[in-house]
């Protein structure tokens, strides 16, 4: 297989134009061409106002590839396709009784579970919340009741925190063995569109997400494992520093020598449990800020020029960083395009937002996170779970100031920036629900951040022009961008540092950050616990 990359070509360019140009750059006759496939598909944006062109990497298969290859050795655009083939680790022998238990079914715990029941490893997988139809509807009542269940909600039950998302697939992890496309490819096998395995950003929205993790669900029964809802764990069994099993709220004890934790940012209780146990934590960065939100159009003008609307583009996206002369890092975050920003409490008394999209992308405005980097080291020092005590704080006084019913506070960018609270809207309809109050985001975050904000919103402004508009909305707040702490794990066997038998994964363990980079982790934590496995029964 041969890979040819930056090849481009326009935007409307008709289906045949690919192997057209495919035959042209290779000087080869058609049939010397025997199939291609689409690798990667981006768009280069840089001259957005003269020609936004297709820019695609292709694997091709040609009848005499040694030929090709020697005739372009001075082309590093026309190299070997790698391998990007997954290859299981092991295999489970037939009868095992041993059963490795999976707690929690987010984006990591789903392909930890995925993965084992592939290698016939026959997960128990415990969930604490719901399955994704009534956990859907649990979710909507916070949003248009005003009605919070605390076990399932944006961030509790099947599909994880990422369920009610934009579903956007990618991440800068190094992935030197290709498991990203292993996870898009299950994820394409559940019914995902195909063109996430190429386009350059790829994203599944919420409705599509839904229906992709049942199925997947669905595969880890067929394959021999088990999935719990309505499960959670509230203890860890030990027996000198190793995994026993752990017990669930029912008062339940299940044996286990294998445990995986893939937990999630928000699993509060959880976190304590571990420490009380004694697993080894640690307290990491984390970052706290608002959301933002514009009309979509202003982005798409901003971003893609006289391309705007282009239907093969869709709505645009945008990554900005700001350096404060406070020393503060100001970015955004999770941007969503044509989204809504969402109520993304589990918890009761609290607010904290977030952002979803579908799959169209055609809400009216664009969101994200505008948040500052904070560290435990200056800003929160305490002890491993001095970060999980500041969110509750923060988003506890959140609560309050947005009324105590739910509703969150906002206010007009403008007013932001002059100091002064905000009492009515301007031309930007903010989507969140159930719903904001305005009035001064002063006191919803400590003042470094509060200064950092302020002075980026500008400094964004030059970047795209209006990003800065006087009645552009801001809604609070923005708290759990990521954990707040690290369950730190040896690097070769990915078991925790002091407890054996316990493999912390994915995002509330610190190992990820986002749906794709959590369902990689999940694949890295199944192949250690299936070779661990194996190797406790080869010694056996
Ligand atoms: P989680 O998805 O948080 O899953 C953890 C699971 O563990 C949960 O289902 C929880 O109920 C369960 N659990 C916790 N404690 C226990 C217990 N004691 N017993 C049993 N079960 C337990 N990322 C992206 O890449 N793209 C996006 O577009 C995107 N949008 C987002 C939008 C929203 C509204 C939110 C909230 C997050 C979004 N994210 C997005 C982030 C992404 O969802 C997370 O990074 C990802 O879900 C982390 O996966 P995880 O499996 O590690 O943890």
């Amino acid at each position: 297989m041969i890979r040819v990359t930056e090849l481009a070509l326009p935007l409307d360019h008709p289906e045949a134009a690919l192997k057209a140009a495919l035959l042209q750059r290779l000087k080869l006759k058609n049939d010397e061409l025997l199939d291609f496939t689409v690798f990667k598909r981006s768009y280069d944006a840089r001259k957005k106002n003269t020609e936004i062109k297709f820019v695609y990497i292709i694997d091709l298969e040609v009848q005499d590839e040694a030929a090709v290859l020697a005739r372009f050795a001075d082309d590093n655009h026309v190299r070997p396709a790698p391998d990007t083939a997954y290859y299981p680790v092991a295999q489970a022998p037939a009868g095992l009784e041993q059963r490795p238990v999976v707690v929690g079914l987010g984006p990591c715990g789903l392909f930890a579970a995925l993965l084992l029941a592939q290698m016939g490893f026959r997960p128990i997988v415990l969930e604490r919340g719901k399955d994704v139809r009534r956990r859907t509807k649990d979710t909507w009542a916070l949003w248009r009741k005003k009605q919070l269940s605390p076990e399932s909600n944006v961030q509790f039950g099947e599909g994880g925190a990422g369920l009610f998302s934009d579903g956007k697939l990618y991440s800068q992890i190094k992935d030197p063995k290709f498991y990203g496309r292993k996870v898009m490819a299950e994820f394409v096998k559940a019914g995902a569109p195909e063109e996430i395995l190429y386009v350059s950003k790829p994203h599944i929205g919420t409705f599509r997400l839904t229906g992709v993790v049942s199925k997947m669900r669905e595969e880890i029964i067929r394959l021999g494992g088990e999935i719990r809802f309505e499960q959670k764990v509230t203890d860890l069994l030990l027996d000198s520093g190793q995994v026993k099993g752990v017990e669930l709220a029912s008062g339940e004890q299940l044996v286990s020598r294998h445990v995986v934790m893939a937990l999630g940012h928000s699993a509060r209780e959880t976190f304590r449990m571990l420490h009380r146990r004694g697993v080894f934590l640690e307290a990491k960065p984390f970052a706290i800020g608002f959301r933002i939100e514009h009309p979509q159009s202003l982005i798409d003008h901003a971003r893609l020029g006289k391309y705007a609307g282009h239907p093969a583009l869709g709505a645009a996206d945008y990554k900005l960083v700001y350096h404060a002369s406070n020393g503060r890092a100001v970015y955004s975050f999770c941007m969503c395009p044509g989204g809504t920003v969402v109520a993304a409490t589990s918890e009761p008394g609290r607010v904290v937002t977030n952002g979803m999209s579908q799959y169209s992308r055609n809400e009216r405005n664009a969101n994200s996170g505008i948040v500052v980097n904070i560290d435990p080291n200056k800003d929160f020092p305490g002890g491993p779970l001095a970060g999980v005590d500041l969110q509750e704080q923060l988003e506890a006084n959140a609560y309050k100031l947005g009324g105590s019913d739910y509703c969150a506070p906002g206010q007009l960018v403008g007013d932001f920036i002059a100091g002064k609270p905000s009492d009515k809207l301007g031309e930007v309809v903010p989507s969140y629900k159930p719903g904001i109050r305005l009035g001064d985001l002063a006191p919803s975050l400590p003042p470094y951040a509060i200064d950092a904000i302020r002075e980026a919103l500008p400094a964004f402004g030059r970047q795209i022009r209006g990003f800065d508009r006087a009645d552009a909305v801001l809604t609070g707040i923005e708290t759990r961008t990521s954990s707040p702490v690290r369950i730190t794990r040896d690097r070769d066997t990915l078991q925790s540092l002091n407890t054996r038998g316990l493999y912390p994964a994915g995002e509330g363990a610190g190992y990820a950050g986002g749906i794709l980079s959590a369902g990689v982790d999940g694949i890295k934590v199944a192949e250690a616990v299936a070779k661990a496995m194996k190797a406790e029964l080869d010694t056996a």
